[in-house]
């Protein structure tokens, strides 16, 4: 019998290390998924969920330690499976008008914003979505940024928890929720981040978080046409499309996504779309001097709406420098609004917010944007 050859250990090879355990992102998961994770990855029962969910939607913290009525124990275990992802106030300016604009910067260092806008009978907040746009419309400032990732869940939900936080404090104000409207008109295509929209739009809604209505959240999209009919069929919300133009030719030269869906396909989704009772879709139409600001361009819009439970928003253009676009002048509008009101199409100039901060999407965090990306 031969003696067992002794292997030599590979003493130069490191000894497989394991990945450290990736960090479950709480404030991103539905209340379901919530559920889950607290039973199967900590083995807690149904109740902690309820209790952390709120502590995370309702109050919105930023940290497990907050959580004074969860266990020690508790804490702890949520702080080795799990994180609380910071989304950073970076900047605000202040309008004389009383909107204030957010930049936040999110923990991989991008940059996005959101648009407070406080009026007599209700508070907005204006969300992103996504940090930049891949959408390209030539009007507008995020644009030109092209997209660098889809905002997660917890992130979208972050500005609402951020800006209510903000509007207690300067306002002085108790009450968890001082925001009472949002609208997703901020950077970024909602519909092109549609999972995450869906969960920060479910989170959003629920009682045991900011408990928003249905009826205080409009969604806003360039006219994604398949998506427009999924989110008609798994949320509840509002729709509002950015038509800007009356013509094809006209939509095709500002906006991209035209050339895939023409202003046919987009109408025919909007005839299609499940409405409640008493519901209309809104249609933006951002008035650019001498392009789409004529007589005959709402005449031709009146037509196009003619069979839509339709509202138009007629929004002043807020001028980016470079871009090469102006705005239509009040009277201009006007004129463009009066020959859809004798149509009988509802038709609204909307109060241009905080133009003296440079209120429209991008503007901002497309500063940051080009900072962070700039050579150093
Ligand atoms: N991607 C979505 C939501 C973000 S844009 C969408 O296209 O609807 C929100 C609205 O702001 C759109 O109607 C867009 O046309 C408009 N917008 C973009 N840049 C603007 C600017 N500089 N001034 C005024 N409105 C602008």
């Amino acid at each position: 019998m031969s003696e067992p050859t002794a292997t030599a250990l590979p003493v130069t090879e490191p000894l497989p290390v394991p990945a450290p355990a990736k960090l479950t992102d709480v404030a991103s998961l539905s209340r379901e998924k919530l559920a889950l994770f607290l039973s199967e990855q900590l083995g807690e029962r149904p109740f902690r969920a309820a209790q952390l969910y709120r502590w995370l939607h309702q109050r919105g913290a930023t940290s497990f330690d907050e959580m004074t009525d969860l266990s020690k124990t508790l804490r702890e275990k949520l702080k080795v499976k799990a994180e609380i992802v910071p989304l950073e106030k970076d900047l605000e300016q202040r309008s004389i008008d009383g909107t204030i604009k957010y930049r936040f910067k999110t923990r991989d260092g991008r940059f996005i914003e959101s648009v407070y806008m406080p009026a007599e009978d209700r508070k907005t907040l204006c969300v992103s979505t996504q940090v930049g746009c891949a959408m390209a419309c030539s009007f507008c400032m995020t644009g030109t940024l092209g997209l660098k990732r889809n905002l997660t869940a917890g992130e979208i939900v972050a500005q609402v928890h951020a800006v209510n936080r903000e509007v207690r404090r300067n306002e002085n104000l108790e009450t968890l929720r001082p925001l009472t409207n949002l609208v997703f008109m901020g950077m970024g295509e909602p519909l092109h981040n549609f999972e995450n929209l869906k969960t920060a739009l479910a989170i959003l809604q629920s009682e045991e978080g900011p408990n928003f209505s249905h009826r205080h959240i409009t969604v806003s999209t360039v006219g994604l046409v398949p998506m427009i009919e999924r989110f008609g069929q798994e949320t509840d919300v509002k729709l509002a499309i950015s038509l800007n133009a009356s013509t094809d030719e006209q939509r095709s030269q500002t906006m991209p996504v035209n050339r895939k869906w023409n202003i046919a396909a987009l109408l025919d989704a909007c005839r299609k779309f499940p409405l409640r009772q008493g519901r209309r879709i809104t249609f933006e139409y951002v008035l650019l001097k001498g392009f789409n600001d004529s007589d005959a361009d709402a005449h031709r819009l009146k037509e196009l709406l003619r069979d839509i439970p339709a509202k138009v928003n007629l929004i002043p253009y807020n001028e980016n420098p470079g871009l090469g676009f102006q705005t239509t002048g009040e009277e201009r509008a006007e004129e463009f609004r009066a020959i859809l009101a004798e149509a009988h199409v509802a038709a609204y100039i909307r109060r241009n917010r905080g133009r003296d901060i440079a209120g429209a999407c991008g503007q901002l965090a497309n500063r940051g944007e080009a900072a962070a990306e700039a050579p150093t």
